[in-house]
């Protein structure tokens, strides 16, 4: 399987290159990454800079702020946005996951008042589905909504957890249930809810990884009727499209890409000879990523073609996150101590926060078990269908 790359997203990558040399994203970098705890800074300032240039949606419709290109171009930006050390995840959850819930299924109104502002970096957004009690059995979520007694809205009472990057959201995507339903995957409504309503209290939780996880409870969070998204009762299927946009594997792709070459680069320094067995790690690893950027690409071009299938998605993301994790670990036992050591040139540590990071990769949008139950799933309808 091969995937053509047109013309223009060849330019458009040269775009991209040039506007992340630039001084001021540069400057705006450094200044995202220089906490003192070494957590994860605040990053808005930089995607406004990047969003002010035109770079952040290229796959959406010119319309609602993007430039009508092919998925292509979103693969290109991610592996530069982490090659030029920008920090993704921000970026990816409000516009590659949250905004492509919206430009699939999102009203006319929503997808005019909130795509442009997510695609020139003015809105940023979290998805809050996980609970204390509940990750991968999602349809089980016990936040709950009311309609509010003057009829103005909901009012959202309850507790979600292990989220990202909920300190820098603008509005979080949250699963809630407004009924109880005939079953448990009936009467789920997802809701945007601004992260500044009254109420809402965003507690940081310390994480293994670079990333803090968070701790949000909403107590009688007061929400307009606007605040729904979809159709009331009918989130369960709109949880399974953003599943299928956010599990296309590219994220942890493009992570993984960049950590085989640093450790590549570990390898050859300073006239260092690289071993037989750690020659083959190497090609072994390669041939994983090349793998894992075909099953990434073809999740993407069914998803830009309106056609997202959950397994083939779950598969990618599937790969691409045990890829990532044993290229981290790979690195680890490879380069020993030396892994701790900040990237020549740099004072950067890209390895040992790949190996703190690594673990929750094969957790966080989907655990790895949950999504091969999916593929087998899926594969076994299929012999089911065709008699095999
Ligand atoms: C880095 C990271 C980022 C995250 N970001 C977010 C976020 O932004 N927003 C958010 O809402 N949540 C987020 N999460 C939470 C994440 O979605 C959940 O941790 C995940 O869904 C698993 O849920 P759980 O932790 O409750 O584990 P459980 O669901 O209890 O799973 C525990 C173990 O049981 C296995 N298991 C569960 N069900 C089955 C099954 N049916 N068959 C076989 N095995 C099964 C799992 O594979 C896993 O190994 C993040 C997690 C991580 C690690």
């Amino acid at each position: 399987m091969h995937f053509e790359v047109p013309e223009s997203t060849a330019a458009f990558e040269q775009e991209v290159d040039a506007l992340f040399a630039d001084p001021e994203t540069r400057r705006l970098r450094r200044t995202a990454r220089s906490r003192a705890d070494h957590m994860d800074g605040d990053v808005r300032d930089l995607y406004r800079h990047l969003g002010r240039a035109g770079v952040l949606a290229p796959s959406w419709p010119s319309r609602y702020g993007g430039r009508d290109a092919d998925f292509t171009a979103t693969v290109v930006l991610l592996e530069r946005m982490v090659s030029h050390g920008i920090p993704q995840s921000l970026y990816y959850i409000s516009v590659q996951i949250v905004g492509s819930l919206i430009l699939q299924a999102g009203t006319e109104e929503q997808k005019r008042s909130l795509l442009p502002r997510l695609a020139s970096g003015d809105l940023t957004a979290c998805i809050l589905f996980t609970e204390p009690e509940h990750g991968s059995d999602l349809a089980s979520v016990t936040t709950r909504a009311i309609p509010a007694s003057d009829g103005s809205g909901w009012v959202v009472e309850g507790r979600k957890t292990y989220n990202l990057k909920s300190a820098y959201a603008d509005v979080a995507l949250c699963a809630v249930r407004t009924d109880s339903g005939n079953s448990r995957y009936e009467g789920i409504t997802l809701f945007l809810v601004p992260l500044d309503t009254p109420g809402v209290s965003v507690r940081p939780l310390p994480s293994l990884a670079d990333e803090q996880f968070h701790d949000i409870r909403f107590s009688q969070v007061r929400v307009g009727k606007d605040a729904v998204f979809g159709a009331v009762g009918a989130g369960w299927s709109l949880i399974t499209r953003m599943f299928a946009a956010e599990r296309n594997g590219l994220d942890y792709y493009v992570r993984a890409r960049y950590w085989l070459e640093r450790a590549a680069d570990r390898l050859v320094a300073d006239g260092r000879r690289p071993t037989g067995s750690e020659l083959a790690g190497l090609a072994r690893h390669q041939a994983r990523l090349d793998a894992s950027r075909l099953l990434t690409c073809r999740a993407l071009q069914s998803l830009h073609e309106g056609e997202s299938d959950i397994a083939q998605a779950s598969l990618a993301k599937w790969h691409c996150s045990e890829t990532a994790q044993g290229i981290a670990w790979w690195a680890f036992e490879t380069l020993g101590p030396e892994l701790l050591e900040p990237e020549p040139g740099t004072d950067d540590p890209v390895l040992e926060a790949a190996y703190r990071e690594a673990p929750g990769m094969t957790i966080s949008g989907g655990a790895s078990e949950v999504l091969l139950d999916i593929v087998a799933g899926a594969r076994l309808l299929d012999d089911t269908r065709t008699g095999g």
